[in-house]
């Protein structure tokens, strides 16, 4: 299966959810090979470690990872941004956190914030493809 365009998506993880992101990456992950996938630092690396998916790194979240993922947005380069927060944990970065999840009802793109979401979102995007030859 292909999809009509080429997503740009984002994914992005607190430590405690990594596992639950990487598990969702390799359940997902030939719907997610005909994307462009972008990431924060520590998330892609487990993601590369678990699948063989591609990824693009950004800087790891605390460090500004976050805010390249909203800089991104800001710009319309991305289509989905699925982002574990972990909300049972005060991040370092909050400020980000929150600008990051502002940014992307600013613009309007399709966010999912916990698993459940996720699984709902690739469902209804994966009706949106057609059979590749
Ligand atoms: P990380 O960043 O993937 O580099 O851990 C995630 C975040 O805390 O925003």
């Amino acid at each position: 299966m292909q999809h009509n365009k080429t997503l740009n998506v984002a994914l992005v993880a607190h430590d405690a959810l990594k596992p639950a992101m990487t598990d969702w990456a390799k359940r997902h992950q030939q719907w997610l090979k005909n994307c462009q996938i972008y990431t924060t630092g520590t998330t892609g690396e487990h993601i590369q470690a678990q699948t063989d998916l591609q990824v693009t790194r950004l800087l790891s979240g605390p460090l500004g990872g976050d805010q390249q993922i909203g800089a991104m947005i800001a710009e319309r380069r991305l289509d989905l941004l699925i982002f574990f927060f972990d909300p049972l944990y005060a991040a370092p970065h909050d400020v980000d956190v929150k600008a990051l999840i502002r940014i992307a009802a600013v613009a309007q793109i399709a966010l999912a914030t916990n698993e459940r979401t996720a699984e709902l979102l690739i469902q209804a995007l994966s009706q949106t493809t057609q059979p590749n030859d």
